[in-house]
């Protein structure tokens, strides 16, 4: 079967600052998503996780090696192009305190995402109330401010914010860390629900396998800026072959109370 490549990622590298301060942070992976799918990418804090999630949106460029979405190079898009990138990539902030400006309503945050110019939350309130829905908030939300909004909530806001303007792919980058565990497995069923409702095409990024196993058809381990393992999250899970992998397994308390079961079980009944 022919399948669709949303992202490919060949031979990236990436690496900051200049002369003696030079630091390579990506030592050349190689990785890619189909359309629909979810790759889990995992490492412990500092591997170079929002290093590569940056890459992908092109807030860094590569030193060498290339990403493209979409069939089109994300670090050399000019102009038109890349505006239309802004639009095929969306990322999903992290911290959902600082993510929404406090003096604007949730429906002002969201009616600036369908359109940045006249943000006019009457004239798309519709589809306001449809996204409100479809991350399960209610309608009434629209008229109300950040701070009268819990995290969780925040992130729901964030979320449909992130799929409204139906982006070819989702990066989010720990965008659980933030709340609390009981509030954590909530948004990751959301997610988990979300991916399939939506055939999200998506790039899920945690330092939790556990995490990751939840919403991911493939996980991509990481280790100091290289992949030592990747493959099916359930075999990576249950099977893992690399011994970081092994140690990022152990390091896990467990995944937060989830309310679905992984796919693979699904697939074999
Ligand atoms: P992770 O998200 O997995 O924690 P990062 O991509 O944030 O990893 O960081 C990987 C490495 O790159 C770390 O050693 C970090 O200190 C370094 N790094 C990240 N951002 C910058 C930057 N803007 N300038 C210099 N070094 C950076
Ligand atoms: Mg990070």
């Amino acid at each position: 079967m022919d399948e669709e490549i949303a992202v490919e990622v060949s031979g990236l590298e990436v690496g900051y600052g200049w002369g003696r301060n030079a630091t390579r942070v990506l030592h050349g992976i190689t990785m890619e998503v189909a359309t629909g799918r979810t790759v889990g990418v995992v490492g412990e804090s500092g591997s170079g996780k929002s290093t590569l999630a940056k890459a992908l949106v092109g807030l860094v460029r590569p030193t060498a090696g290339s990403v493209r979405i979409g069939g089109v190079h994300v670090s050399s898009a000019r102009g038109a192009d890349r505006r239309a990138m802004r639009r095929k990539v969306q990322m999903i902030p992290q911290d959902p305190y600082s993510s929404l400006d406090p003096r604007r309503t949730i429906g002002e945050a969201l009616a600036e995402a369908l359109d940045p110019r006249r943000a006019n939350v009457k004239k798309h309130a519709d589809e306001i109330v449809h996204w409100l829905e479809t991350v399960r908030m209610p309608a009434d939300t629209i008229g109300r401010h950040p701070h009268e909004c819990s995290g969780g909530q925040r992130q729901r806001v964030a979320i449909a914010r992130g799929l409204m303007i139906r982006p070819e792919v989702v990066i989010a980058d720990e965008i659980t860390s933030a709340l609390d565990v009981s509030v954590q497995a909530e948004i990751l069923n959301l997610l988990a629900k979300l991916r399939r409702e939506l055939n999200l095409t998506m790039v899920f990024i945690s330092h939790n396998l556990a995490v990751v196993r939840q919403v991911s058809d493939e996980v991509v381990v990481l280790y100091r800026g290289d992949i030592v393992e990747q493959g099916p999250a359930a075999d990576l899970y249950q099977r893992p072959q690399h011994d970081y992998t092994r140690t990022l397994l152990d390091s896990v308390p467990g995944a937060p109370g989830f309310d679905i079961q992984p796919r693979h079980r699904k697939d074999a009944a």
